[in-house]
């Protein structure tokens, strides 16, 4: 018998490495970034091209390398900043593993340019699939450039898994703003495609704040301070009637690093419990100092998820100071509430829509945990709970796909127009059918006759537009300004007519017709957060998804009487809709309570 134990290849071990550090071109970005910074560079200008995927270029005015660093830094475990294993604890720089640049080098086509002051000359570094293709003296300014071409170009199945340009786009500005709001002394700027995104000089933290998210954010913020024994909390806490349903605007660091912590966010949304909808996040800023050794930073190859020593001290004294600032700040009711059996009174900004919580809350959604297996699991349970609902009609074979015609009760004629519907709790529609009690919801209802008309009117180019006699300007955050741009003739398809404005400003001249009484801008501007703040492969294009975003903003909410002719047409309309079952995305619209099932109660 012949051995079979081999070793790898070095190509391909560095391969697989990289993919521990390198997942796309936004982990490009943060890793070379930080490298910018513990190069002690004060200006860092980030360059790409197709949301990093053809390029990510990085230019600093740091310390610069000389020509044998330039050279050894793409080595793996090469590293200027740990000497001896001690220092693995008592860490002050952002890399150290020593393998970022290695990583990068092994999956993509790599130059650096860098110069040290003082030295008449720099050095270029050519270097592609881990191997030097060229190395020069050059002439270039001191500081350091590296740009990187083609991320994936030598890993096929990789640069296949990489996501729409903004999609990427999205994950390379999370980063950029994890880094902003960590040094906001340094200055930076980023553009895609040679648009400029931001452009923020080194600054305070509040104007760095002020820089990333745009005016609106200048009167929500609120300072938090406080001192203790076991952690520093510093940053800022924003007002509840800034919050927002979906995520992108908090932020944890721990001694100067963006982390992840979902059980001190927790501590956060405690806090604000009884003054905002349980599916409203509050944004927040939290800086945390805690002694080095009493974190342990080292559990995640990227850094971010980390382990406090005493979380539950931590989660208590964040959770007082919170509300400490909100009561200050009289955002709070005097009252306590009791949050679980008390209606819950948002005290909110009077201009600000809010609706009434959906009951149908998540708990197992872990919004921090981005990695793909967790998106996969999560797909497969969403799949088993669509199988699920299929177990109360007739066909058992049917595919759970909200796409195509399936309808719910195949073998259950849709309600006779002259049956008695009947609305319960503001929420749903009961009606009598063949096989027992149909209930539906009301407002997912709606979502799919506007959602399916929506579609329509794409496909014949006939949306209603309703035009206003007063534009109305709206004042965007820079990345906001960018989806704009990138969505626009998306949105006009919709029936929005949104045309630039001065500086960060759009104005809206029309709006699709179905939109009733709400306000454009605000819908508008909550299309781009949703869009922004959601990823989902459920929609064929990013038309049908705007659509959808769009058919749940302008439906009906909970809580809102029907009368007996508005009930009747809703179920009408919902029963002439090719996937009536479904909302666009992709929950129950109704349910059949069977007459065995009501049978079995007697
Ligand atoms: P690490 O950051 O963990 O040390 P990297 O692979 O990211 O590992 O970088 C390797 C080395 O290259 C760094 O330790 C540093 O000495 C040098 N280096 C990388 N980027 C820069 C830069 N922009 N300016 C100066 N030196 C740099
Ligand atoms: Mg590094």
């Amino acid at each position: 018998m012949t051995d079979i134990i081999r070793l790898l290849p070095d190509s391909v071990a560095n391969q697989i490495a990289a993919g521990e550090v390198i997942q796309r071109p936004a982990s490009v970005l943060k890793e070379l970034v930080e490298n910018a910074i513990d190069a002690g560079a004060t200006a860092i200008d980030i360059y790409l091209k197709d949301a990093g995927k053809t390029q990510v270029q990085v230019i600093d005015n740091g310390c610069g390398m000389s020509e044998t660093d330039a050279r050894m830094a793409f080595e793996r475990h090469a590293t200027s900043k740990i000497r001896k294993s001690e220092d693995i604890f008592s860490i002050h720089t952002l890399g150290f593993r020593g393998e970022a640049l290695a990583s990068i080098a092994a999956v993509a086509e790599v130059q650096v340019r860098s110069k040290r002051v003082g030295d008449e000359l720099g050095t270029q570094v050519d270097i592609a699939a881990t191997k030097v293709t060229g190395q020069a003296l050059v002439q270039c300014p001191d500081g350091t450039t590296f740009t990187v071409k083609n991320l994936f170009y030598n890993v096929p199945v990789r640069r296949k898994f990489l996501k729409s340009d903004s999609t990427e786009l999205n994950h390379i500005l999370n980063e950029f703003k994890r880094i902003a709001l960590a040094y906001e002394q340094v200055s930076l700027s980023i553009s895609n495609n040679r648009t400029e995104i931001y452009r923020l000089p080194g600054t305070s933290l509040r104007q760095r704040i002020i820089h990333l998210f745009g005016n609106p954010i200048k009167q929500h913020l609120l300072n938090i301070e406080t001192e203790t024994t076991l952690v520093k909390v510093s940053g800022f806490i924003t007002k509840p009637d800034y919050a927002k349903k979906s995520f992108g605007e908090q932020f944890f660091f721990a001694n100067g690093r963006f982390i992840r912590h979902p059980y001190l966010h927790k501590a956060i949304v405690q806090a604000y419990a009884g003054i905002l909808p349980p599916e409203y996040i509050p944004g927040y800023f939290i800086y945390l100092e805690v002694p080095p050794d009493s974190i342990d930073i080292n559990i995640h190859p990227t850094k971010t998820e980390v382990k406090f020593e005493d979380e539950h001290s931590i989660y208590q004294i964040l959770l007082s100071s919170v509300k400490q600032v909100l009561g200050k700040f009289n955002v709070v009711p005097s009252l306590d509430f009791e949050t679980d059996n008390s209606i819950q009174i948002p005290v909110l900004h009077p201009d600000t829509k809010i609706s009434t919580p959906q009951i149908a809350v998540d708990n197992g959604y872990n919004p921090f945990d981005t990695s793909e297996s967790y998106r996969r699991q999560r797909e497969r349970n969403n799949l088993q709970n669509w199988e699920s609902l299929y177990t109360g009609f007739e066909n058992e074979n049917r595919q759970p796909d909200i796409f195509t015609n399936t309808p719910a009760a195949e073998n259950e004629p849709a309600p006779a127009a002259a049956n008695i519907h009947f609305q319960l709790k503001g929420k749903y529609i009961l009606t009598p059918v063949k096989s027992g009690l149909m209930l539906i919801d009301q407002k997912r209802a709606h979502e799919r006759i506007l959602f399916e008309q929506y579609l329509t009117q794409m496909v014949n180019h006939s949306s209603a537009s309703q035009q206003s006699l007063f534009p109305e300007a709206v004042e965007l955050s820079p990345d906001e300004l960018a989806l704009w741009l990138e969505l626009r003739d998306d949105f006009a398809v919709l029936g929005f007519d949104i045309r630039p404005g001065d500086g960060q400003k759009v104005n809206i001249h029309g709006n699709p017709g179905e939109m009733g009484s709400k306000n454009p801008g605000m819908v508008f501007r909550k299309l781009l957060d949703d869009f922004r703040h959601t990823e989902t492969d459920l929609f064929e294009s990013r038309r049908e998804r705007l659509a959808a975003l769009l058919a749940q903003e302008s439906a009906i909410h909970y809580n809102q009487p029907l009368t007996v002719e508005e009930i009747g047409h809703l179920v009408e309309m919902l029963f002439t809709c090719a996937t009536p079952n479904y909302s666009p995305a992709g929950k129950p619209v109704m349910h059949i309570l069977k007459m065995e099932e009501i049978e079995g109660y007697f």
